[in-house]
Formats: structure tokens, C-alpha cells, sequence
């Protein structure tokens, strides 16, 4: 189902005549407006004259987080406070949070962005839907609400929390959609399993997920004990939140709303452009912002983008789910490592849950990674010899994915930690004193 048909269906040559427009205006908007990026195109020589083509973007300087941190809270914001109507922000679990800022005009895209991604995963009006983010300054919750309204879905505003009334509320409104981090949809999976009701007293057809990555065998793991049809979209505060792209029934990628935002993809090292196809970290820049825009904002995100149009008829560009970020990466004894490729490996093992955590440590100089993970039932704990053969299953799988020797230790089922929000599964204890090994 399409909510803006007309657009998301646009012809490439026309979807990139509007992306020169607006980047253009973009340029002049920011440049006029923002004392940050008046000094940084100054120094660069760019005006919105000079941009010619899509591909002199190039010549515009990237922004970072820093460069929005160094900022706080609102050296990046491009209008007076009179026209804000809205002020969202980033948990920043690193220092000061991210702040965003919402115009009148900002708020109304936001919400056809969300409707979009609604009805591109099949959400309709007759959809009745859970939020269970958290509402506060997070940009999911709300950012999710106004769009599912604005599509006509009927909202439920649970937030997180209080999992027991989040299942009542499942079985006494008839709700069909939810929106949650993955992390948090697999706890409550969990939770519908155990439940004394019958699943036919769960009507949940549709997830969509957010905030946090979601590898295929975690989505898979959801789906079955949910019983629903799980989508992935995407989006960060620095970009406006949710909505930047968004899979669709077909999932095969996430389209992003080009006409709104245009996307790149640089090697995170020469800072050089690659091409369609080619993996690298998305660099995006907000074409309709008003509050709060950003040229060539540096994602941290790993990921690919392909432009062919989708057998779902729609043809604005789908990148690829991330496959990390690169602040997640962790580089153990000079191996990069994702946390995502570890957990693709565990939830498609036997005997073991999703529910896992990575410890790193620097034992006598040399980085060492503990990957923890629960075992789905108790019945292995009494055969030692079971639960060897299961740890050395894991170790060799793991050994043969990462190209690292790791240390598999088996929990107890539900042993480790059940995450409401984000989940945090690695703790890197290498700045910390040196244990006794
Ligand atoms: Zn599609």
C-alpha cells in the first residue's frame, strides 16, 4: 500500500532534478542561517550556485557528532525560537545529549515520512497499534504516533514497561501493530509464550521495529513467538528521527524517502564517495528541514545503497539494513568485529536463546572476548558432556565467522539481563584496571 504514491514512485531522472533543487536551496538556506555552516561553506568556497550536479556534493564539508555536540543545544538550529514548536533529544549515553528541533513545517513532513513507512509495511486504518517506546524526549514514540495517525491507524500509547499490562492491553484492544525495539519485542514475545492465554488471544499481525539493529535471526525468533510480520526502519535525531527510510512488504531493503533526504555512501578512511552497491559508512544530508538541518551528517552506519527500482513499484533508493555501526565495531587483537555477526551466528544455534552478552577484557596485554549467552531451557544443566558439545559448537562457529578464538561461557536461561529500550550487550572492560587473570 502506498500513502504518497505519486512520490514514492517518481522517475529517477526526476527524483534527482528535485534532490539538485533542494540541495541547492539546502546550501544557501544553511549558509544564510546557521553561523556554523556560514563559516564552514565560506572556508570551502560553496554556495548553492556552485552546486551544478548531484555529484558536487562533494565539495560540501561533512558535519560530525562532534560538530553537533560542540554546538549544544542549539548553535545548529536555523530559525528563531518563535518558530519551534518542538525540541526532541538523543539519551547520549556519551555526554551532552543530541538535540533536535522541529518547525511547524518539520513536524507535518515527519509525520508523512512515518505514514509512509506505515503503509509501505502494510499498516491501514484498520490497524490498531502499541506504541511500546518509551514517550519522552526519544524521537521514536512520538515520531511514530503522529505518522500512524496520520495514516489513520488507531494509536496506543503504552510506553515501555509494565510488560503484564502491555500484554492485557494486547488482548483486551485488539491490537494488531506494534512498535518497540527489537530487543524489547523479543522480551515480550517471551512473556506472550509463557502467558496462560491461547496465541489466538493475540491479534498482533504487524512489528514495526526501530532504534536499535535487528539482525534476519532475530527478526525471525520475533516473528514466531509474536505471531506477526516484522518491518525495519530507520533513523537518529540528527536526521529528525524515524522515517529516514523504512523497508517494505518485500524486504529487500529500506527505502529511503529521496526526495527529503539525499544519501551517500564514503569509505570511512579516504572520506572518498563510492558507488551504488559498494559498502560503506551512509553520509546523509536533510533536504526539507527546517529546525535543525544538516549537510552531508556523517552516520556512523555501515551499509549499501542500490537504486534499482523495487518490484514493489516503488523507486526511491534502498539501502541495505545496517550492517553496524562504526562506533559498535569492536577491534579485538586488530579483527574488526560486529556484535551483529556474533548474534547471527547465536540465534541460529540450538540450545542457546537470543539473550546474549560480549565481554572484552586485556588479559596480560591481549584483548580476549567472553561471549556470553543463555541456554532456552534448563534440561542440558545436568550433562556436563551435552554442554560442552554445545559451548564447542558455538566456539568453532564463531571461530569460522569472526576469524578469532573467543571464550563461550553458557548461562542458566534467563539468567541475563531483559532490555525495555536499546539493548547494551557489550562491555568493554579494556580501559579498566587489568584483572587478575
Ligand atoms: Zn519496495
Amino acid at each position: 500500500m502506498f500513502y504518497q504514491k505519486d512520490v514514492e514512485t517518481m522517475r529517477r531522472a526526476d527524483i534527482e532534478a528535485l534532490q539538485l533543487q533542494k540541495l541547492k536551496k539546502m546550501v544557501d538556506y544553511c549558509y544564510h542561517n546557521i553561523p556554523f555552516y556560514h563559516e564552514r561553506l565560506q572556508a570551502a568556497g560553496v554556495t548553492g550556485d556552485k552546486i551544478k550536479t548531484l555529484s558536487d556534493i562533494q565539495y560540501i564539508p561533512f558535519t560530525t557528532k562532534d560538530d553537533i555536540r560542540d554546538n549544544y543545544p542549539f548553535g545548529m538550529m536555523a530559525r528563531p525560537m518563535k518558530d519551534i514548536v518542538r525540541i526532541h533529544a538523543s539519551s547520549g549515553t556519551t555526554g551532552k545529549p543530541t538535540v533536535g528541533v522541529y518547525t511547524q513545517g518539520d513536524i507535518d513532513v515527519w509525520a508523512d515520512l512515518i505514514a509512509r513507512i506505515a503503509a509501505a509495511s502494510g499498516v491501514t486504518q484498520d490497524d490498531i497499534i502499541q506504541i511500546s517506546f518509551g514517550y519522552g524526549l526519544f524521537t521514536g514514540a512520538l515520531g511514530l504516533h503522529y505518522g500512524l495517525e496520520k495514516l489513520g491507524a488507531t494509536v496506543i500509547p503504552a510506553s515501555s514497561g509494565n510488560t503484564a499490562k502491555q500484554l492485557m492491553m494486547f488482548r483486551d484492544f485488539g491490537v494488531t501493530g506494534l512498535v518497540a525495539t527489537p530487543s524489547y519485542a523479543l522480551y515480550l514475545g517471551e512473556m506472550v509464550k509463557e502467558s496462560p492465554y491461547p496465541a489466538s488471544a493475540y491479534k498482533l499481525r504487524l512489528g514495526l521495529l526501530g532504534s536499535e539493529g535487528c539482525t534476519e535471526e532475530m527478526r525471525a525468533q520475533i516473528e514466531k513467538n509474536l505471531h506477526m510480520f516484522v518491518t525495519d526502519n530507520y533513523g537518529m535525531t540528527e536526521l529528525g528521527g524515524p522515517g529516514v527510510s523504512g523497508e517494505c512488504e518485500l524486504r529487500c531493503g529500506l527505502h529511503f524517502a529521496e526526495d527529503h533526504f539525499l544519501p551517500e555512501i564514503i569509505d570511512r578512511d579516504t572520506l572518498e564517495q563510492k558507488g551504488p552497491g559498494e559498502v560503506g559508512e551512509l553520509v546523509v544530508t536533510t533536504l526539507s528541514r527546517e529546525g535543525m538541518p544538516v549537510l552531508r551528517y556523517r552516520t556512523k552506519d555501515i551499509t549499501r545503497i542500490n537504486y534499482e527500482p523495487c518490484a514493489c513499484g516503488r523507486t526511491h533508493a534502498r539501502m541495505d539494513k545496517v550492517m553496524g555501526r562504526t562506533d559498535d565495531m569492536l577491534i579485538i587483537k586488530g579483527v574488526n568485529v560486529f556484535p551483529s555477526q556474533i548474534e547471527s551466528v547465536l540465534v541460529g544455534m540450538e540450545h542457546v536463546g537470543p539473550h546474549y552478552q560480549l565481554i572484552v577484557r586485556k588479559q596480560n596485554f591481549l584483548d580476549t572476548l567472553e561471549v556470553k549467552v543463555e541456554l532456552t531451557s534448563g534440561e542440558l544443566l545436568s550433562s556436563y558432556g551435552e554442554l560442552e558439545a554445545v559451548q564447542r559448537k558455538i566456539h568453532d562457529r564463531l571461530k569460522s565467522v569472526l576469524g578469532l578464538e573467543t571464550k563461550v561461557t553458557l548461562a542458566e536461561p534467563k539468567s541475563l539481563e531483559r532490555f525495555q529500550g536499546k539493548a547494551k550487550r557489550v562491555l568493554d572492560l579494556r580501559n579498566q584496571p587489568e584483572e587478575k587473570a
